[in-house]
């Protein structure tokens, strides 16, 4: 019997993630019935809103119930398929869950999987990465929110990680001055010499904060703010009149229980325009935007860095190195 390993939600984390928050149960793979298929999992993309939908809080989707399957983004391949949307051998991206075979059409899918063009020159971590979910967030955040101009100055939080990674270098190509906040010496230096970044500022540095004000002498004109708490409060002391925040996240505040409170004066006095967004506002645009970044990444404009985990069944402790800063880029298990 071929069998199917799946985490599932047993209670709600409190601060990291532990594994004893899971089951990790085994049954026989599902059998598609009449419009369903199923996918072998080939890699799980480890997002920081794994973390979100696992507490009980009001969010963009229903957080995961007790029970259920963790959720989690995927890329895989159609092993069976008795539905008209997926042929045998179909690569597939979607929420495939951390399982080794996810059930397409089952009763309370929320997205549907996309068939995606199998034989790019690639690889798949890259379309999970940059060329992928987390490069279109970046891509869309920064240029339909931030609205960079050449010369304008663009801070990124958690500048060496997924999404910032790509949002300095989009900045590059769109002309801006680019500067990326992260941890540690180590990421500032890539973030410089690998990515192009203009400057980089070290969160964990004593003198962080006068690093940021050297590394900004005309003030910042977009924030696309990742962390939130104190790190974002420092961009926002520097931000111009009339300059723009595209909210894409907050990680600093995931492993809380409790909401952080903001002072928005600032947003007034300066007439800062402010917007969250999540990436599927702008589903409508992936195409576009995917072959925008796939052309970069060919052109070599567009550098791409993945950490990778070997096995499904690491995928708990490897979420952590989200919060601890261990990954570089996307994060990904191969399963
Ligand atoms: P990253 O690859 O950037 O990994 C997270 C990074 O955040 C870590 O490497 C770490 O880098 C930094 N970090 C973690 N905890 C803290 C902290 N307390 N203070 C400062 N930095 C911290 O993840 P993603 O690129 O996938 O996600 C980045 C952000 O984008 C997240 O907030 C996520 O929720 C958001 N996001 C939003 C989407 C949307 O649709 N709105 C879609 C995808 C992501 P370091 O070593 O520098 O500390």
């Amino acid at each position: 019997m071929i069998v199917n390993r799946q985490f599932r939600l047993k209670r709600r984390p409190h601060g990291r993630v532990e594994r004893a928050d899971f089951d990790f149960l085994e049954s026989p793979v599902p059998e598609p019935a009449e419009g369903q298929a199923v996918a072998r999992n080939l890699y799980l993309s480890l997002d920081p809103t794994n973390r979100i939908w696992m507490t009980d809080m009001e969010q963009y989707m229903p957080p995961v119930a007790l029970g259920e399957v963790m959720r989690g983004g995927g890329i895989g391949r159609i092993v069976a398929s008795r539905h008209p949307g997926y042929k045998e051998g179909d690569l597939v991206s979607g929420l495939l869950g951390w399982q080794d075979y996810c059930l397409i059409g089952a009763p309370g899918e929320l997205l549907p999987p996309a068939v995606i063009p199998d034989g790019l020159p690639i690889p798949l971590p890259t379309l999970m990465g940059a060329c992928g979910m987390t490069g279109l967030t970046a891509y869309f955040g920064l240029t339909v929110i931030g609205e960079p101009k050449p010369g304008e100055t663009v801070v990124v939080s958690a500048a060496a990680g997924a999404v910032g990674s790509v949002v300095g270098q989009v900045a590059k190509i769109l002309g801006a001055r680019v500067v990326g906040i992260a941890g540690g010496r180590q990421k500032c230096e890539l973030l410089v010499k690998e990515f192009g970044f203009d400057a980089a500022v070290d969160y964990k540095a004593p003198d962080f904060l006068a690093q940021l004000a050297a590394a900004t002498p005309k003030g910042v004109d977009v924030n696309f703010e990742n962390v939130g708490g104190t790190i974002m409060e420092a961009v926002v002391a520097r931000m111009n009149l009339y300059s723009r925040m595209p909210l894409c996240g907050m990680i600093s505040t995931y492993n809380e229980d409790t909401a952080p409170r903001y002072d928005l004066r600032p947003f007034l006095m300066k007439r800062i325009r402010l917007q969250g967004f999540i990436i599927t506002d702008f589903k409508d645009r992936f195409i576009e935007g995917s072959m925008q970044l796939a052309q970069w990444h060919m052109e070599g404009r567009l550098k791409s860095r993945e950490t990778v985990v070997e096995g499904l069944d690491r995928a708990p402790e490897a979420l952590n190195m989200l919060f601890d800063g261990t990954n570089i880029g996307k994060l990904v298990v191969r399963i």
